[in-house]
């Protein structure tokens, strides 16, 4: 493999991406490509994740213009000079902090929402001036080709390219000096990332997984919190990294929810969902088998069937799940919500902090004390109290990890903010000086 790093890095220091117009000017580039190639973006979702166009846009497309139009309205504001206080030794000087770019930027995606997690982070690396290198996954190939003809047909790739290919594609990329690595994946695969890019001292984002705990108190709205649960654990199958992973239950309501919860599957995908065209399946036959054993030998209270020709696993719960059986170890990323019950709210959040920190946490409740108890006393990278993955879409709220969950945040601003160095400046007068400052000093430092 060519040293693309390196390409980019020559192409970057000729200076042509850091004009504001210039970045306006590709943000828009992209985002009509990414219009005009919609038919080919839904195509190819339905057939790596059998996703229906709706949900295809709303998760994949819309969101991404969203970020696009986030940038090139904002641009301007996100990259000016922030006038900062001086001290007084510094009479007469001013102070500034400017985002300047890094440089050249590797993405690298994973097969769940492929287009987004590579095209949102490719917006914010373009609005703050850098080049960059994607390197989507190999899981949903129809999408990588996609994202490769959108990218390589209309970019120069010294400013932009596609790399398909899969771990070792990832490695070769990874053993190059890139000036920041966005990667978004497992955890496992993130500390990999993060060795390599240490070999460089190169900084990085880390979008990473793992169980995000979603808890129902007994003072609440029982209809919407199912609803809401169930949209959040269904929605792309499960194969959410912010997919509420297990449902703690208030022992009072148990009952009562969990009717509404299958009800709510009803509502939202009809009554064989398996067969609903709305229900997207499983990535491939590996994830469909793990899924399938998590679900071996477990209380199956509501669905349990499974299609390996056509990769669908149906909506299925579990009630009641041990804490020590697999599907309570990883993160399960498909279709099956395990259901615990609890009595004293303290429990729960003791249980959350015994293990890897989440990425999401959600909290339904009226109860203003118990929602402020779940908040101050857990840690997770966001939280969202009376619904689910809504979080995620405020270009307001930065969007990460925190632990295992990951490293550095994005979206909207803290989009820009990742994907530009914050460069400190001083500008001191040169008119007149203070003597004090200089040796021989004249005064003594008073230890008392
Ligand atoms: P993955 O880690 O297997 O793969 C992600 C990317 O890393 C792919 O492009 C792949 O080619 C590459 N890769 C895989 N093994 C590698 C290796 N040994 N060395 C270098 N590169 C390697 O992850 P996945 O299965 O595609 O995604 C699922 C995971 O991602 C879940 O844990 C999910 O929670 C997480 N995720 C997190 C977010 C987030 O925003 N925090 C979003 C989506 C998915």
């Amino acid at each position: 493999m060519i040293n693309i790093a390196e390409t980019q890095r020559k192409f970057h220091k000729k200076g042509l991406t850091r004009g504001i117009d210039e970045r306006v000017f590709q943000l828009r580039k992209l985002k009509n490509i990414i219009l005009a190639s919609q038919s080919d973006i839904y195509s190819a979702l339905e057939k790596d994740l059998g996703k229906c166009q709706i949900e295809s846009y709303m998760t994949e497309v819309g969101i991404t213009i969203n970020e696009i139009d986030f940038m090139i309205k904002n641009i301007k504001r996100l990259s000016k000079y922030k006038r900062v206080k001086t001290p007084f030794i510094f009479l007469g000087g001013s102070s500034f902090i400017v985002p300047e770019p890094y440089g050249t930027v590797l993405i690298i995606g994973p097969w769940n929402y492929p287009f987004q997690l590579v095209m949102l982070p490719l917006a914010g690396a373009i609005a703050a001036g850098n080049c960059a290198v994607v390197k989507p996954s190999e899981l949903s190939p129809n999408v990588s080709n996609v994202i490769t003809q959108i990218i390589n047909e209309n970019f120069e790739k010294e400013y932009i390219v596609s790399v398909e290919g899969g771990v070792e594609t990832s490695e070769q990329l990874l053993s190059q000096k890139f000036d920041y690595i966005f990667y978004t994946g497992s955890t496992n695969v993130g500390r990999i990332v993060m060795e390599a890019a240490a070999k460089n001292l190169t900084p990085v984002t880390l979008e990473l997984g793992g169980k995000s705990p979603c808890i129902v108190d007994k003072e609440t709205n029982l209809d919407n919190a199912a609803k809401r649960i169930m949209w959040g654990k269904l929605i792309n199958c499960g194969q959410t990294c912010v997919a509420p992973d297990y449902l703690f239950v208030h022992k009072e309501i148990k009952d009562e929810l969990i009717k509404r919860i299958i009800s709510s599957i009803h509502e939202l995908y009809g009554s064989d969902p398996i067969n609903s065209e709305q229900y997207s399946k499983i990535i491939n036959e590996r994830h469909f088998n793990r899924l399938v054993a998590l679900i071996n030998n477990q209380n199956i209270i509501y669905g349990g069937q499974h299609n390996i020709e056509e990769l669908k696993i149906s909506p299925t719960i579990i009630y009641p799940v041990s804490t020590d059986s697999k599907i309570m170890q990883d993160e399960i990323f498909g279709p099956i919500l395990p259901i615990m019950e609890y009595e004293d709210l303290n429990e729960v959040i003791e249980f959350i902090n015994d293990r890897p920190k989440p990425l999401a946490l959600y909290f339904f409740s009226n109860n203003k004390s118990n929602v402020k108890k779940v908040i101050s006393s857990t840690s997770s990278g966001g939280v969202c109290i009376n619904d689910t993955i809504n979080h995620i879409t405020n270009a307001y709220l930065p969007f990460g990890g925190v632990g295992d969950s990951g490293i550095g945040n994005y979206h909207g601003v803290a989009t820009f903010d990742t994907f530009s160095h914050k460069k400190s400046i001083l500008k001191n007068q040169i008119a007149f000086d203070f003597k004090l400052k200089y040796p021989p000093y004249k005064v003594s430092v008073n230890l008392m």
